[in-house]
């Protein structure tokens, strides 16, 4: 298999260039190719030789993925499908929200951590999406030049597949990548304790933690590592760090109709919470087949909201995007897949 050139840096660039004979200032104009023009065929290049295209593409793959498939909800929202190989395939959803369009890339082909409510978790783990993987959801898609954000909360962990998303991140901000600001990138986790700390030391973008219930054994039940990285160990994590400049933590509750809506456990969600400069995101459930949870009703999720922000935490109920196309939270499989 060739060699993908998306994700490499202008160095790691310049030595394709002189590998295949091009000059060394080619390197730069790859980047340029790649992250800023954002092309996806090599032919596209056309201040590289014909040449010196022909044997870039003998040597090299671009590394795109064009999707095969694109549905688009009644509110605008899209989801992308990519074949990824041997049968699988992931998905990537552009939701469009006044003058923001927010990328929601997947991570990973499946999911290890498999929690009990998401299509992804029920699929099992099928492999990690390289670098290329990852940054072709960027810019095969037809918004490519009009995104404004990106959230990692598709498919898969992105802290189980560290080394490339936080590649991907380089690329994403760097001067010669995507020239984003990191207050526009926010990386979604259950909370997988070594490498959440290496994130938090290394990277200045925001964080959000998939936190869904505040009682551990109960966690525990719909969230197996929880049993390896207690809730209440990576809110003790988080503590350390300031969240009072840019970079911001949010934690994501999805509601579960009589498991997790309660006064109590709005209660032990506040003293979990208490004094922490964060935001909960109350999240409605999206029914899966065969799972056995229900929505929690509006006005009970309501209640909560206004419990949790009474006392000082700031609280808000997501709005659901993109359930009648299976793009909503928890609901991503690859069509491929089902
Ligand atoms: Fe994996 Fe996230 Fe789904 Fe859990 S919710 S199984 S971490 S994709």
């Amino acid at each position: 298999m060739r060699e993908k050139l998306l994700g490499k840096t202008p160095t790691e660039l310049k030595e394709v260039a002189l590998k295949v004979g091009l000059p060394a200032f080619a390197g730069k104009q790859l980047a340029q190719w790649l992250y800023v023009r954002r092309v996806k065929s090599i032919d596209e290049m056309t201040n590289i030789s014909k040449v010196g295209r022909e044997r870039l593409k003998e040597e090299y793959d671009l590394g795109v993925i064009l999707p095969s498939a694109c549905q688009t909800s009644t509110d605008g929202t899209k989801k992308y499908l990519f074949p990824i190989g041997e049968g699988n395939a992931v998905e990537a959803v552009m939701i469009p929200d006044d003058d923001r369009k927010t990328l929601c890339v997947s991570s990973q082909v499946g999911c290890r951590m498999g929690c009990k409510f998401c299509m992804t978790g029920r699929q099992g783990f099928h492999g990690h999406l390289s670098v290329a993987d990852i940054l072709s959801q960027f810019i095969a898609i037809d918004e490519s030049m009009d995104l404004t954000n990106t959230v990692f909360m598709g498919m898969g962990e992105p802290l189980d597949n560290y080394d490339n998303v936080m590649k991907a991140i380089e690329v994403l901000t760097a001067d010669w990548g995507f020239a984003w600001s990191p207050k526009r990138i926010t990386l979604s986790t259950i909370g997988v304790l070594p490498a959440l700390k290496k994130y938090l030391d290394s990277c200045r973008c925001h964080i959000a933690v998939s936190l869904h219930n505040p009682f551990g054994e109960e966690r525990a039940q719909i969230m197996p590592f929880q049993k390896a990285w207690p809730i209440a160990d990576v809110v003790a994590l988080l503590r350390e760090y300031d969240f009072t400049g840019q970079r911001r933590v949010s934690f994501e509750y999805t509601m579960f109709k009589g498991m997790n809506d309660d006064k109590q456990h709005a209660d032990a969600l506040i003293r979990l919470l208490k004094g922490m400069e964060c935001r909960v995101n109350l999240i409605r459930f999206h029914k899966i087949p065969d799972a056995p949870f229900d929505t929690t009703p509006q006005v009970i999720m309501e209640n909560f909201r206004d419990r949790v922000s009474n006392q000082g935490i700031t609280c808000t109920i997501r709005a659901s995007r993109g359930e009648d196309i299976l793009a909503a939270c928890g609901m991503l499989a690859g069509e491929h897949n089902r």
